[in-house]
């Protein structure tokens, strides 16, 4: 019995949109612009209607190969990564040309999973992706196939696709992919293999599901995509596994048809983002707030300024996790700090607005963000 209409994709501010080589490639040379041009349309209605979305773009290595006049795909990896540095040229500026049809602007980020493991880089790229998005960017997400090679290899942009959605903390994934979605058994052999509609991310049957089903299609195949459904449901990210290829596939799932696979998280995207912080490593300073910035942060809900903060122990970076003490000493938060030691010892006590005056540049008005913060 079909499920009634989703809400999730309805209701999501923030979408994180994965394609893959083989859906992006024409007979697997070259960029299939008009098919390209057909999910910008419905990507550009999205913005249009408030709907923040990123890309993540895989292509680079099929569009290097036939800008090159390369018709078989090349083994050493060094030319794969030749062929990807060549065709990013031509995948962004074609995305980029598509997007203009409406006005809208695009920018290249290429990013690796160590970036998004180092705490520092995490919020760099953080920072710049969410600036992008406020300013209405587009931003298109490749791997950086000069310095990593695990989409050449494993054909990972889906991991990629799920590390972006939980560094954006967007509402969901949605995988374009060749087959219309996940099925509960290998449809090539299994007549009567039925589409799965919807499921827990963490369901253990999506796992013999994926490994006999559609795993063995290829580099990227059903298993990477549950896998990535489990990472994004980590910071409370729906997935979903969905052919790029049916007519208006990102329209009809924005008003809730029940096309594809949705994977669900456990839990919100909120719990889910604090539970994920508060899993996190050992503290490597201490911030004293005073009397007011305790209120706010454990009453109020609200980021931490620099001028509630009193003092600062250690020796910390951007990006790593300090304990927020009150003025008995007593631990009330834990966060991800925006600035090092040295810079927040300088702007402590004093207003944001006075940041840049003080340090010759603002990265953030906030000492932690709500988001990065943890009241225990
Ligand atoms: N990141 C590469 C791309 O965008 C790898 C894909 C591949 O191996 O074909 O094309």
């Amino acid at each position: 019995m079909p499920l009634s209409k989703r809400t999730q994709l309805h209701q999501a501010r923030r979408l994180v949109v994965k394609i893959g080589s083989a859906l992006l490639t024409n007979d697997g040379r070259g960029l299939d612009v008009a098919a390209l041009g057909l999910w910008v349309d419905q990507i550009a209605d999205l913005v249009g209607s408030g709907v923040e979305v990123v890309i993540v773009s895989s292509g680079s290595v099929a569009e290097g190969m036939s800008r090159l006049g390369w018709t078989v795909r090349p083994e050493q990896l060094h030319e794969l990564q030749a062929a990807a540095a060549v065709g990013q040229m031509g995948l962004v500026q074609t995305w980029e040309a598509q997007f203009k049809r409406h006005d809208l602007h695009t920018a290249q980020i290429l990013l690796t999973h160590d970036d998004l493991s180092d705490r520092k880089r995490y919020l760099n790229a953080r920072s710049t992706l969410r600036a992008l998005l406020d300013f209405g960017v587009v931003p298109i997400v490749n791997e950086n196939d000069t310095v990593v090679t695990d989409e050449i290899r494993f054909g990972d942009n889906d991991t990629l696709g799920a590390l972006v959605a939980n560094l954006v903390e967007a509402d969901g994934l949605i995988i374009l992919t060749d087959q219309v979605g996940l099925f509960d058994k290998d449809p090539r052999k299994n007549p009567d293999a039925a589409l799965v509609e919807q499921r827990q991310a963490n369901d253990p049957e999506l796992d013999i599901m994926a490994g006999t089903g559609m795993g063995a299609l290829g580099r990227g195949g059903m298993q990477t995509k549950v896998r990535a459904a489990r990472l994004a449901a980590r910071s409370g990210a729906f997935t979903v596994i969905v052919g790029g290829k049916i007519e208006q596939v990102i329209t009809r799932l924005r008003e809730g048809d029940t096309i594809g696979t949705l994977l669900l998280p456990e839990q919100g995207r909120i719990a889910a983002r604090k539970q994920w912080l508060a899993s996190h490593l050992q503290t490597r300073g201490k911030l004293t707030l005073d009397q007011g910035a305790v209120k706010v942060l454990c009453q109020g809900g609200r980021s931490l300024l620099p001028v509630g903060v009193k003092g600062i122990y250690g020796q910390f970076r951007r990006g790593e996790m300090v304990s927020c003490i009150d003025e008995n000493g007593k631990e009330v938060a834990r966060g991800l700090v925006n600035y090092d030691a040295d810079e927040a010892r300088a702007i402590a006590g004093l207003s944001s607005k006075k940041i840049t005056e003080v340090l010759g540049y603002i990265s953030d008005e906030e000492m932690v963000h709500r988001d990065n913060l943890v009241i225990v």
